[in-house]
């Protein structure tokens, strides 16, 4: 098959939390849900997804509790490369082409991370999912997500968020004041330390103007919907 020519491509980034629904590891009605509303959309936007693995393990955490950090960080990886072989399998039985690339080698599960192969992947239809973050520990997923969306050539990065719809001007969780933007610059995000995204992933972002849409998973049909160019949420850029 050919490529497709001036499709829209975006990269998806998920995170761990919303694969565990709250619990540690793996809830497959959620995942199944989550895979459903990606493969609605992927039949006409190229779709890339960045998992997180907080449902596992994030690094920072198990160093606060006596563990070696750079280890612990490998160990965050992995779980990531679980959360992408779970949203494989359930993108499969919703009907899509799935390919997922690991940033750490082991080609029994995954194929390596391999760009120009990944945009290929894409040109054809198919959905690719990136494990094991940028392989390297002291990352985020978030950061990994803007990384690879400049890579890919995607059009925009689109942050997923559970129990929050935006980017607000503070923690909305704690003040009920916190107001919820429409829009916003990175500048404005990095100055007033805005932590719903990591710092590292608004500065890659803002440095190669690659704009990012900030939205909550809920309610169902908010995946799509942000797949297909809604503007739902917060637009950064
Ligand atoms: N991680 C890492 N390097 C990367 C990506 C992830 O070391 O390039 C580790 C890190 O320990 C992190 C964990 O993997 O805490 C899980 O990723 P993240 O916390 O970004 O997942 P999310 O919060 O999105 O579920």
């Amino acid at each position: 098959g050919g490529a497709m020519a001036n499709r829209r491509r975006v990269l998806l980034k998920l995170s761990g939390e919303s694969f565990g629904g709250g619990a540690l590891g793996v809830n497959p009605d959620v995942v199944a849900q989550i895979a459903r509303e990606i493969a609605e959309a992927a039949t006409e936007v190229e779709i890339a997804v960045v998992v997180g693995g907080g449902n596992f393990f994030r690094g920072a955490e198990l160093s606060q509790r006596g563990m070696d950090r750079r280890r612990a960080d490998y160990m965050g990886m992995l779980g990531t490369v679980m959360n992408a072989l779970a949203l494989q399998d359930f993108l499969e039985q919703a009907g899509a082409q799935v390919r997922v690339q690991s940033a750490i080698s082991m080609t029994q599960v995954a194929e390596p991370y391999i760009p120009l192969r990944a945009v290929r992947h894409l040109e054809k239809g198919r959905v690719v999912v990136f494990g094991a973050g940028a392989g390297l520990p002291y990352f985020s997923t978030d950061t990994v997500a803007a990384q690879r969306a400049l890579e890919i050539l995607a059009d925009e990065v689109l942050v997923a968020k559970n129990g929050v719809d935006g980017v607000y001007s503070s923690d909305p969780k704690t003040n009920p004041d916190a107001q919820k933007f429409d829009r916003l610059s990175y500048q404005e995000a990095l100055v007033k330390g805005l932590k719903v995204v990591d710092s590292t992933a608004f500065s890659l972002c803002m440095d190669n103007n690659m704009p990012m849409l900030v939205f909550g998973m809920e309610p169902a049909g908010n995946v799509t919907r942000a797949l297909l160019g809604e503007r739902i949420g917060t637009l950064v850029s």
